[in-house]
């Protein structure tokens, strides 16, 4: 099963993706990790990405396309991919399409996490990530905090904050998300793939709303 996930920054993708990547056993992409990455590790590509990643603005389309087509092959015998924040606008969406074909495979879902704005401003200048790529879980200093302040409860690694998770550039990220979703949302209704979920602000909710989607839409396959 491939999954789209749709929604704002900080509306729970990364969660969801983690979620199914556990319990499903789904490979999961995730291309703002995918230029984290590559800024780590100083590329000429992750140079790029940073100028536009830190002003709150999507890379341009030629690289974020370019860079997934390097990379989806190996997934190829995955049990399937939850495609985390990719595709953010039409253009990528039919590029999307173009690869999966290509691998004999389609788009089976696409989850919109719909959550209001004041949540996501909220959530995301609290949000923690792990900082061991491997485990990568993520915390909130409000909704789901760590035992030990700092540290993550799964691995013991040290927790971070993204650079970008600063409320001018989630309020810059919210508008490029307001600006590019609607068509987005428009291209998948269309192809009548979209299953809306509501979201606030507790994380709680997101792996319970995950659960129930995924037993609701098992049983109706
Ligand atoms: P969030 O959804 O919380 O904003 P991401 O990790 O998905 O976080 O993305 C962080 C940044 O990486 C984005 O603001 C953008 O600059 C860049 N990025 C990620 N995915 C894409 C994409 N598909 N197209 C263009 N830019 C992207
Ligand atoms: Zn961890």
């Amino acid at each position: 099963m491939n999954i789209v996930l749709l929604g704002g920054p900080g509306s729970g993708k990364g969660t969801v993706s983690n979620l199914l990547e556990k319990t499903q056993n789904i490979a999961h992409i995730a291309t703002g990790d995918m230029f984290r990455e590559e800024i780590k590790n100083e590329t000429e590509l992750g140079k790029k990405a940073q100028e536009f990643m830190n002003k709150g603005m999507l890379v341009p389309d030629e690289i974020t396309i370019n860079m997934l087509k390097g990379k989806i092959n190996q997934y190829k015998n995955a049990n399937g991919v939850v495609f985390d924040g990719f595709p953010r606008n039409r253009n990528q969406a039919e590029a999307l399409e173009k690869m999966l074909e290509e691998m004999g495979q389609k788009v089976d879902v696409a989850l919109y996490l719909d959550m209001p704005d004041e949540d996501i401003i909220y959530r995301t200048v609290k949000r923690r990530i792990c900082s061991n790529k491997d485990c990568g879980e993520i915390y909130n200093l409000e909704f789901k905090k760590p035992k030990q302040e700092g540290i993550c409860d799964i691995c013991g690694s040290k927790l971070i904050q993204r650079k970008d998770d600063n409320e001018e550039t989630i309020t810059n990220r919210l508008k490029v998300y307001h600006e590019q979703s609607k068509d987005l949302i428009k291209y998948y209704e269309e192809k009548k793939l979209i299953y809306r979920v509501e979201l606030h602000a507790n994380i709680d909710i997101t792996e319970e709303m995950t659960k129930e989607w995924l037993a609701n839409y098992n049983s109706n396959r």
